[in-house]
């Protein structure tokens, strides 16, 4: 199996640890431990479909790795405190500022969104990770090591603020990110603390502010009311269920320069040994209608934004499979509509298969199948080429295979994709009675609504649009906004 891998910026054979150690091959038959750290979700908010990508990718290598013999240990955190309005350890607390949006305790809205987190990712398909651990239940070991690198020498107290890592003190500071991340720093920064001794070095562990009334706060040997760094968590917690060296660990690439760059610079320092992780793998960003997700653009959405507007989460994820986990992926509604239809064609002629295979003498398998299987699985071994394993499950549907052969195929490829076509049945194809209407066929008062969306559209009142779609669907109608026009459909 091959894996672009940040740290050497190429594109490498993967092995895990044990299985170099062991000094046999992994396979099937002779399976072998991964173990695999993903940074998780900041839950001060709702998880959106940027967040959907990132970790439908992450479950693609679960399952491949999976497939290929691994025997993965999936570890992936949940941040429930201590992130940072700016990465640049500024900033109020996420959590507390969620607290205060949504009226509630910073523990309740931390536990509403990894709720909703999860929600997301079981209608994704995304296989749960070995373990989900929060930030907040591992408050000690986040703490014995920053008492750790105090002994070794590697941090500073600033007064009144914090206690931070001298990256100076590290010849690698900032290896991954493969430039002078200082340099990056310096260029990025808005305000500087005042007494950090480099514009690189970041917070292990912050203080209350006089007069802030934190709601999350822990005594520590510096401060009565203090809390942990947003970086510290992932070492400490990856460490601690995983070992000083991992195989891989996953994030999207925002984190490289940063938040990355302190997990090694603090891990390695801590465990003394190198490298902290021997496979980064970085997920590139999800842009919508060619812009950066925002609410205030209106072009911000969530799995329940999907559902409403008539999608299946099927849809969105063979969508994210159409490109490469390291390419910028564009989404547009027009674009998720074209991977629905896609969708559903798979899934008719699945039933068709599924229907006729019972010709149990046709199971063996023919060169043709073992050619096919070969690609699609090369392709998703060859750094998670989706978008090339997708064209193969179309050959195979086209091919001169018998039915049986096919069926065995396509399931045995879905457990890669996660599509869950072995959970769909016809009711999941669009109904045919549902035909397409033109405005003059509604009734008068709808027709009055129609325009007042339409309106409504025109000068982005999102909430007003969804609101009025919301009136159609009560009475029966759904409406598919498209390119220009919208589709009615009863
Ligand atoms: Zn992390």
């Amino acid at each position: 199996m091959k894996l672009y891998n940040t740290l050497s910026k190429k594109v490498e054979e993967f092995k895990s640890l044990q299985e170099i150690n062991s000094g046999s091959l992994v396979s099937r038959e002779n399976p072998k431990q991964v173990n695999m750290y993903a940074c998780g979700v900041t839950v001060y908010d709702y998880t959106h479909i940027g967040h959907l990508r990132k970790y439908v990718m992450d479950d693609i290598l679960v399952r491949v790795l999976r497939h290929v013999g691994y025997d993965v240990k999936h570890i992936q955190n949940i941040t429930d405190v201590g992130h940072l309005a700016s990465d640049d350890d500024e900033g109020e607390d996420k959590m507390e500022k969620g607290a205060r949006k949504y009226g509630q305790s910073a523990w309740e809205v931390a536990k509403k969104f990894e709720d909703y987190f999860f929600y997301s990712m079981d209608l994704m398909g995304v296989l749960r990770p070995t373990l989900s651990c929060r930030a907040t239940e591992h408050i000690q070991s986040q703490l014995d090591m920053v008492l750790d690198l105090e002994k070794k020498g590697y941090t500073y107290v600033i007064d009144g603020d914090g206690v931070y890592f001298d990256t100076s003190k590290l010849e690698t500071y900032g290896e991954l990110s493969g430039h002078d991340p200082r340099k990056a720093h310096r260029e990025t920064r808005i305000g500087e603390i005042e007494g950090k001794k480099n514009p690189s070095d970041f917070a292990l562990w912050k203080f209350e502010k006089a007069g802030e009334n934190r709601q999350m706060v822990w005594p520590s040997p510096w401060h009565p009311r203090s809390f942990p760094g947003w970086h510290i968590e992932c070492s400490a917690m990856s460490i601690e269920h995983l070992g000083p060296e991992l195989d891989i660990h996953t994030g999207g690439i925002d984190h490289v320069a940063v938040h990355h760059a302190n997990e090694i610079a603090q891990s390695e320092t801590f465990t003394g040994k190198k490298p902290f992780s021997r496979f980064w793998v970085h997920h590139n960003f999800l842009r919508v209608n060619g812009e950066k997700m925002s609410k205030s653009l209106g072009n911000f959405f969530t799995i329940d934004d999907i559902l409403k507007k008539g999608f299946k989460p099927a849809a969105l994820r063979l969508l994210f499979l159409s490109s490469h986990y390291r390419s910028e992926q564009n989404f547009t509604i027009q674009s998720l509509e074209a991977s629905q239809s896609a969708l559903h064609k798979l899934l008719q002629a699945y039933l068709e298969i599924k229907e006729n295979h019972e010709d149990r003498s046709e199971l063996e398998n023919s060169d043709e199948a073992h050619q096919l299987s070969k690609q699609f699985f090369d392709a998703v071994e060859n750094d998670l080429n989706t978008s090339e394993a997708l064209t193969i499950v179309w050959k195979l549907l086209k091919s001169q295979l018998s039915n049986a052969q096919k069926y065995r195929l396509l399931l045995e490829f879905d457990r890669v994709l996660g599509l869950g076509l072995v959970s769909m049945d016809e009711d999941d194809l669009p109904k045919s009675d549902k035909v397409t209407l033109q405005i003059d066929d509604l009734p008068k008062d709808l027709q009055d609504l129609f325009r007042d969306r339409e309106l409504a559209r025109k000068n982005k009142d999102f909430a007003k649009s969804d609101e009025i779609r919301t009136k159609f669907e009560e009475a029966g109608y759904q409406l598919i906004d498209q390119a220009g026009s919208v589709l009615i459909k009863h």
